[in-house]
């Protein structure tokens, strides 16, 4: 414990905010003129549902941020346990005078925050919340008809691109705690990656990748559609889940001077949105927003489940998305709506399965991110794509993969297919399939359902549920 006249030293709690600079809570720290002990509590709710490519990024950024603050004369203090009891526990053993921290807005966030605040409010200590994972807090953007947030997107972005970013104070120099040299307080040694992170972790290779894509942006427009083209749109994503970018930076150094920036600029404003729309509608992480779609009688398919999961169900553009998923923790944008409408509308399994997958799987999974646009797939949450308009895997694959690069690169067991076949590989007779090395049902399997058949399926299912008998 520091003596009586030494300043009582205030924490930062990091969480989804992984960085230094225009980080809100890390300001509000550095400016109370104390010194500043960093801190991280490895929670095993939130980490026991995310796969080892989730885990190893956010193992070398915790590393990296360590770097970070070493080079400072801080360093990391990483507790394992949970954080309802480790934050206020290291807020004692060190008399902290306070802590801050940025907010987060899925509801399992929500219930530990109130405990932490709680407990250190308890205690007397200061409590410093901030929003620095979002471009507008939850509630900042709101339809001047209804008094809270749109339920359509596009007059949310209307308002959210005129509504002005409040401040976020500059951090200042301040005196870092090493946590090494802590009593009552030791750390737990940092985790280490089990292989290599997906990317390159920490804040300075995230500023890197946002300054390559200010290279490419303005080519948005006409390649963010394409997923064989990697340098087509941004994949800060991740960056952005982590908060090893903020997305206030991001949205000012790219701005809105062009058509391509303005267009990728107005995909931030997406993710606020859904943010904004969990903070507000807590239900929706497990339920419609459209309550007569909660009465959907889902499939029990255990198989199909797994055909569509491990990337064999038939549909080549289907199956190169989950394995690329698989294989990488992130997934092509318009391969996301293609493989979640497959799971929802050809399967038709519940949206709350394919959401529970991509949990695991995406390294830039969020809570928020991921249930909105599930249920905007599934035709059961705000400003959802019609339940009847449903995609057709062989046009989507066919307009978006013209030449079947992507395929290719995923299923390479169909890549001596032409560029039409390489869709539909069941419409080739046995013969010319042969000639390609493809044997339906042995080399690649054959569709796990009838795309047709499936269509009417689906429409007859959703149309009982909104008539009350689903
Ligand atoms: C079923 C499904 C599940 C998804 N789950 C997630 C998730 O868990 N986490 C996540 O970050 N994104 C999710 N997305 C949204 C989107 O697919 C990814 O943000 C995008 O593919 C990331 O690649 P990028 O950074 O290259 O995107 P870019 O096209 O470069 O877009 C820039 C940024 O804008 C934001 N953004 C783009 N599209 C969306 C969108 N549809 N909704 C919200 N924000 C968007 C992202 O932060 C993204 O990094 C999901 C989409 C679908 C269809």
């Amino acid at each position: 414990m520091p003596s009586s006249e030494s300043p009582r030293p205030r924490i930062v709690w990091f969480r989804r905010d992984l960085r230094l600079e225009d980080q809100p809570a890390w300001s509000a720290a550095t400016r109370s003129g104390a010194p500043v002990l960093a801190l991280h509590v490895l929670d095993p709710v939130a980490l026991g549902g995310a796969g080892p490519l989730r885990r190893d990024l956010l193992f070398g950024h915790l590393a990296s941020l360590d770097d970070d603050l070493r080079a400072r004369g801080g360093g990391l203090l990483v507790r394992h346990g949970d954080p309802a009891e480790v934050v206020p526990s290291v807020a004692a053993a060190i008399d902290a005078d306070g802590v801050e921290f940025d907010l987060d807005v899925s509801p399992y966030a929500r219930r530990r925050d109130r405990a932490v605040v709680e407990a250190l409010r308890a205690a007397g200590r200061h409590v410093g919340t901030h929003w620095g994972n979002l471009l507008h807090p939850p509630g900042a953007v709101i339809s001047p008809s209804s008094g809270r947030t749109h339920r359509v997107f596009t007059p949310f972005h209307k308002v959210w691109a005129a509504t002005p970013a409040e401040p976020w104070p500059e951090a200042t120099a301040a005196t870092l705690v090493d946590p090494a040299g802590l009593p009552g307080a030791a750390p737990d040694p940092l985790p280490r990656p089990h292989s290599t992170p997906v990317m390159a972790p920490g804040a300075d290779a995230a500023a890197e990748r946002l300054g390559d894509w200010l290279a490419r942006v303005d080519h948005y427009p006409e390649r963010r559609d394409l997923p064989a083209d990697d340098a087509g749109t941004s994949h800060l994503s991740a960056d952005l889940r982590w908060g090893t970018l903020s997305p206030r930076r991001v949205a000012e150094v790219v701005g809105t001077t062009t058509p391509g920036r303005a267009a990728f600029v107005r995909q931030l404003a997406w993710r606020d949105w859904y943010a904004h729309l969990l903070w507000e509608e807590p239900r929706l992480g497990r339920h419609a927003l459209k309550p007569e779609m909660d009465r959907v009688t889902w499939r029990d398919d255990p198989d199909g489940l797994a055909a569509w999961a491990e990337g064999r169900t038939g549909y080549p553009i289907v199956d190169a998305g989950m394995r690329q998923l698989a294989a990488t923790g992130w997934m092509h944008n318009r391969v996301r709506m293609i493989t979640a409408s497959f799971l929802v509308k050809d399967l038709l399994i519940d949206w709350r399965l394919g959401e529970a997958h991509f949990r695991e799987l995406l390294v830039d999974y969020e809570p928020s991110q991921n249930v909105g646009n599930w249920q905007w797939v599934a035709g059961t949450g705000p400003d959802a794509a019609p339940y009847f308009r449903i995609f057709n895997p062989v046009a989507q694959g066919r307009k978006f993969d013209p030449d079947g690069e992507y395929v290719k690169r995923w299923v390479p067991e169909l890549a001596s297919l032409d560029r039409r076949a390489l869709h539909a590989p069941w419409e080739l007779g046995p013969l010319e399939l042969a000639a390609a090395g493809v044997v339906l049902g042995d080399t690649y399997p054959a569709p796990v359902v009838d795309h047709a058949a499936a269509r009417e399926r689906t429409l007859a299912a959703y149309a009982a549920a909104r008539e009350g008998d689903g």
